[in-house]
């Protein structure tokens, strides 16, 4: 029974998002789906990279979180448009909640968009919100085992964005073993290392954006 539930939910999470599919493709804007645990820096990159390429790219995005606005005002403060979703304790994004929230923008106006999930490695990835490009932020304090303790999540990444490794003389992390395990669990998606504190990397990740430009 909750097998059968469970697949009516995503039925219709597959219908919404093919609608949002059809607007994002109308308006030409790139939307991003931006992954992760709690805590691995995603507000703290997106602030970094709004800061960065608002000079060169319309940027917009919807921050999904259990409660509070206080992400989408972290964002405003850099200059983009922010709208905040407050999940009332749901554990992730779906579709519909993402529709409910594209009229609030102008989405001609708008030529990239991110959308930061709900801080989650589990759920997040069953739920397509209609976007063309998926990313999964890791970062150097939650140890290497998280790619093989949460395949779905990273078999569904194009791009997967280590992130802290300014940490990384402090704590135990071995990145070729994390590439490694990458490589089996999902062996087409890229792997980048970034410290959105220090900037090292950041513009390896900013590349990655503009190249989806060029596609
Ligand atoms: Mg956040
Ligand atoms: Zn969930």
């Amino acid at each position: 029974m909750k097998i059968i539930l469970d697949q009516d939910a995503l039925f219709d999470n597959n219908k919404a998002a093919s609608f949002n599919r059809d607007i994002f493709a109308k308006s030409k804007t790139v939307v991003i789906n931006v992954m992760s645990s709690p805590g691995a820096g995603k507000t703290t990159l997106l602030e970094k990279t709004v800061s960065a390429l608002s000079n060169e790219f319309r940027i917009g995005v919807i921050e999904g979180d259990l409660a509070t606005e206080r992400d989408a005002e972290r964002i405003r403060a850099v200059g983009a448009k922010a709208i905040q979703i407050e999940t009332n304790g749901i554990c992730h994004l779906d579709a519909r909640m993402v529709s409910k929230a594209l009229p609030e923008f102008d989405l001609d106006e708008i030529d990239l968009l991110f959308i930061e999930n709900v801080g989650n490695l589990v759920c997040p990835s069953k739920f397509d919100l209609g976007q063309e490009h998926q990313v999964v932020i890791l970062s150097i304090p939650e140890g290497n085992d998280k790619i093989v303790k949460y395949p779905v999540m990273f078999r569904v990444a194009e791009l997967v964005i280590l992130n802290k490794i300014d940490l990384l003389p402090y704590l135990d992390f071995d990145i070729e073993q994390a590439k490694k395990d990458l490589q089996g669990v999902n062996p087409k998606s890229e792997f980048i290392q970034v410290s959105s504190k220090s900037d090292e990397g950041m513009e390896s990740w900013f590349d990655w954006i503009r190249s989806l430009f060029e596609r």
